[in-house]
């Protein structure tokens, strides 16, 4: 019998634990501000803002809302961005992804101040958690780790395996599990026989993009597994990277799509947003 991570408690644990410590902070005269830019109404994005927003609201951090016009130019943006970085009265500046394809994401995402960068994605927070110092992390990557530790998962000493390499996921996943001293592999679409590094991972992360890709083949028995993925299957039902009905059975413990991973994210940005005081008074 596999033990199911529960992303959706752990999540709300996190929350109530971030809401104490807003209202611990607003006792002593420290409001926290969020600053959330949105560009266009790509559909998506408009919900996740309004999820980000909503969790504002229940732990208490103050939100500002900035709804930009699809036409927006990188200019207008950057001209924004750095008049936030500018305000003392704002914690944490974040931009929602994707951009429309005038503005250079990249670009907007440097200019954020480190110190204000909630996302974890400026390359001063980077190479923070490369080198072990204090920074923003990644909130999805941030988010499996406390998945695992809240749920009684060693990592130390332990075969991690990574499937995906982007900046968002793998590469800070990858970071996050040697700092806690995990042996880590991070394998990508040039890895040759994929199964055969996947099958050593006494903890596999996916994070591949692909619907259901990973089948118990590419899993050693008692492994736990992470699946990062959110797709739609063909009856327009969520679904992760991993095959859950063929895998579950062959693990220790594994998460769910939907209530794995996915809640982690935004009570990751939360703490961060809190964490970002503390960074900011360093
Ligand atoms: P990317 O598309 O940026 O990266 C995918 C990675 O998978 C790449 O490194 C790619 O390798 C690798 N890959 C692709 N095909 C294969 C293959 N056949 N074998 C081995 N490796 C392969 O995705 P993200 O990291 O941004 O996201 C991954 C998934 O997680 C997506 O489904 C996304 O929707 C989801 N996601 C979920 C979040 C959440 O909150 N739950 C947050 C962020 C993402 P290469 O580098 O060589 O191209």
């Amino acid at each position: 019998m596999y033990q199911l991570i529960d992303g959706k408690k752990i999540s709300a644990e996190i929350k109530e634990e971030v809401k104490a410590k807003v209202a611990e902070y607003k006792k002593q005269g420290v409001e926290i501000t969020l600053a959330v830019i949105q560009v266009g109404n790509d559909p998506a994005s408009s919900v996740y803002v309004g999820n980000k927003k909503k969790a504002c609201e229940f732990v208490g951090i103050r939100s500002l809302s900035y709804e930009l016009p699809e036409e927006t130019t990188q200019e207008e943006l950057l001209d924004l961005v750095k008049e936030l970085n500018e305000r003392a009265d704002v914690n944490g500046i974040l931009v929602q992804l994707p951009l429309p394809k005038q503005i250079d994401e990249e670009t907007v995402l440097n200019t954020i101040s480190p110190l204000k960068d909630v996302d974890g994605f400026h390359p001063m927070n980077v190479g923070a958690l490369c080198i072990g110092k204090a920074g923003f992390v990644s909130c999805t990557p941030a988010g499996i780790i406390e998945l695992l530790k809240r749920s009684d998962v060693d990592i130390a000493g332990k075969e991690c395996v990574v499937i995906g390499r982007s900046n968002i996921v793998g590469k800070p996943m990858a970071l996050l599990l040697l700092r806690e001293n995990g042996t880590v592999t991070v394998t990508h679409s040039r890895t040759i026989d994929l199964k055969e590094v996947t099958s050593r991972a006494d903890i596999l992360v996916v994070a591949i993009g692909k619907p259901k890709m990973i089948t118990a083949e590419y899993v050693k028995k008692g492994a736990v597994v992470i699946d990062v993925g959110i797709h739609r299957d063909a009856n327009n039902k969520l679904c992760g990277d991993v095959d859950f009905d063929n895998v579950a059975e062959k693990c220790n413990a594994i998460t769910p799509v939907p209530g794995g991973v996915g809640p982690m994210t935004i009570a990751m940005l939360m703490k961060n947003c809190v964490e970002s005081v503390a960074l900011q008074n360093i």
